[in-house]
């Protein structure tokens, strides 16, 4: 295994997301198409033409694209390394371009539900690729945009194919290596301090891959003398332009970098590009302030219900301390260090069963997910998270890792098991797994999309984990105990200030005080936590911000239709159908689900 730096391993998280999203999508044979009897009404080829643009587009894509393909797991392109370049992003352009106009051949109407989504994805994925070169622009200011050696580790790593095959694709890859560097300190302009430093660290402290990892590699292989020399010869002018790259970052003049705000112009379309929400940023930052107040007021209430049994002081004048005393109380509650993982594995069955019994969702018994140790490359990393195979690995398995604290120094498995306490890892079982993160790629599985494997919307995913937390907890989870319910709210809360943190440094300017007070004295966080999130938002952008706003939107949806329904509501018929549209945009299955109700009524007339 590579030993990787945080910031690597940081993007490593944001890449679970996507491996979340990323579905088995010929997992099972029994799925049937969303919505067909529309496609049968029209009686028209547009399904199937529009299938056949699927193809084509998605081989086309990865011509244009091949590290992307590598990435996703389609192999056929791995030896090519393209060298960014004014040529290359108008090639990409063109692409771009070519697409959106085939795309207008297409009647929306006449389409399936999963192909219109599949239409939306699309769309919205093009003209994202066109922003990014046109307006977004990260290709100036992110310096950790260029790296070469995480593909090549990746490649390295897989188990796709046998090692000299995998081998031949980065001796490829090598060749281009010089200049692509090159192209990187070319295009680098007043980048940003924090994205300088993430870059110059992640190469750097990736060169060892090539120097050591891939050396023995090559050297343990099949391949011919010759090649092998060569191999050698590339691995070395690679390794020399790497460590180039990373000494002109680090001793570059840069007097006037800039900010890493992102800024309010491109921050509103990154969000509408990232999240599709029907909302803007703004109207969803100012949800997630008011739902803090509400929160604030909620927890509160429980302490002071609380605080005679843990003998904790209540403190009119100081809510906030309240509440976090007695949350450091109820927290004390936690498993041994040496049970967590079995007690996480005991927590599955009955999640499930409490599920049934509650008529909550259908979970299918011929696909239970598989509990494991986490594997040897994922070590160290403690909690619990789904490990869903990629679109192209037709047969792997979705795992719901747990990790061991076994190794971990006394005191800080301590305050690692008073964070993930009796309560809150509960909570955590029901946002990655059962009816959380599990559950919805069971189901988004049953209508393959690759489209949606690839383009997936992760605030749909993500909102749907953080719903089934709120769904559970109203349907009576843990007995309604006072102490279930402000550790629900206290993990909720972090939810919530991720919106509020990435919207109040992207666009309001909030700095680095500002931020850790808002992390630890409103949202009751540790420091370590708080330090790991501001080093996120500074770096990343958007992304904190897809578990509430999708939440919110999937809460609207669902009051809306119990609304409009009365007694026709049916909240298990609400979460099966939500669920059948797969990994789409919320705004996408609200129109297609209100749609249905109006058509149901007029037949019905
Ligand atoms: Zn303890
Ligand atoms: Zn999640």
């Amino acid at each position: 295994m590579i030993s990787l730096p945080l910031t690597l391993k940081l993007k490593q998280t944001m890449n679970k997301l996507k491996l979340i999203i990323v579905s088995a999508m010929f997992a099972a044979a029994c799925g049937q198409p969303v919505d067909t009897k529309k496609t049968e009404q029209v009686n028209d080829n547009s399904d199937q033409r529009f299938d056949g643009f699927k193809d084509r587009f998605i081989e086309n894509l990865w011509k244009i694209y091949p590290s992307w393909a590598s990435s996703q797991g389609y192999h056929r392109y791995d030896s090519i390394l393209v060298v960014p370049s004014e040529e290359s992003r108008a090639k990409e352009n063109a692409f771009v371009q070519a697409n959106l106009d085939s795309l207008k051949a297409y009647d929306l109407a006449k389409l399936s539900s999963n192909n219109k989504t599949d239409y939306y994805l699309i769309e919205n994925q093009l003209k994202e690729l066109l922003w990014n070169n046109q307006s977004y622009k990260s290709y100036e200011w992110n310096p950790s945009d260029y790296n070469v050696v995480s593909g090549i580790a990746e490649l390295l790593n897989g188990t796709y194919d046998k090692l000299d095959e995998r081998l031949m694709g980065i001796y490829g890859r090598l060749k281009n290596a010089p200049a692509y560097y090159e192209s990187a300190e070319k295009y680098i302009k007043n980048p940003t301090k924090v994205h300088t430093q993430l870059g110059m660290e992640q190469n750097l402290n990736s060169v060892s891959v090539l120097e050591k990892d891939l050396v023995d590699s090559v050297k343990k292989s099949g391949l011919s003398e010759p090649v092998k020399k060569e191999f050698q010869t590339r691995i070395n002018s690679a390794v020399k332009s790497v460590k180039a790259y990373a000494e002109w970052l680090k001793t570059m003049k840069n007097d006037t970098p800039r900010s890493f705000h992102l800024g309010k112009e491109l921050f509103e379309p990154k969000f509408q590009f990232d999240i599709q929400s029907r909302f803007t940023a703004e109207e969803i930052y100012n949800r997630a302030v008011q739902r803090k107040k509400e929160l604030h007021k909620e927890m509160y209430k429980l302490s002071i219900q609380l605080a005679d049994k843990y003998k904790c002081k209540v403190d009119a004048k100081d809510t906030l301390k309240t509440i976090r005393t007695v949350i450091d109380a109820i927290s004390l509650k936690h498993v041994n260090r040496d049970s967590f993982q079995a007690d996480i594995e005991k927590r599955i069955p009955q999640l499930v069963e409490y599920i049934k019994q509650k008529n909550l969702i259908y979970i299918d018994p011929a696909k239970p997910l598989v509990v494991r140790k986490e594997p040897a490359y994922m070590a160290g990393v403690a909690g619990a998270s789904i490990n869903a195979p990629g679109p192209y690995d037709k047969n792997g398995n979705t795992y719901y890792n747990v990790g061991s604290l076994s190794s971990w120094p006394a005191e800080k498995a301590e305050s690692y098991l008073r964070e993930y306490n009796y309560y809150v890892l509960q909570i955590l079982s029901i946002h990655e797994a059962i009816p959380g993160h599990y559950t919805q790629l069971v189901y988004s599985n049953q209508s393959p999309s690759l489209i949606k494997s690839l383009f997936g919307n992760g605030a749909m995913v993500e909102g749907w984990a953080v719903y089934t937390e709120r769904m559970m907890m109203e349907s009576g989870y843990g007995n309604n105990e006072p102490e279930m319910w402000l550790m629900y709210y206290k993990w909720h809360l972090r939810a919530v200030c991720n919106t509020i943190l990435d919207y109040s440094v992207h666009v309001l300017g909030m700095e680095k005080d500002d931020a850790l007070k808002l992390l630890m004295d409103e949202a009751f966080q540790q420091k370590a936590e708080a330090e790991g999130k501001w080093r996120r938002v500074s770096l990343t952008q958007v992304q904190l911000c897809s578990y509430f706003t999708g939440f919110t939107e999937i809460y609207d949806l669902r009051e809306e239709l119990k609304q409009k329904m009365g007694d026709k509501f049916n909240l298990k018929a609400f979460h099966e159908k939500f669920l059948s549209y797969g990994s789409t945009p919320v705004k996408y299955i609200r129109e297609l689900m209100l749609e249905d109700l109006n058509s149901e009524k007029t037949q019905s007339k």
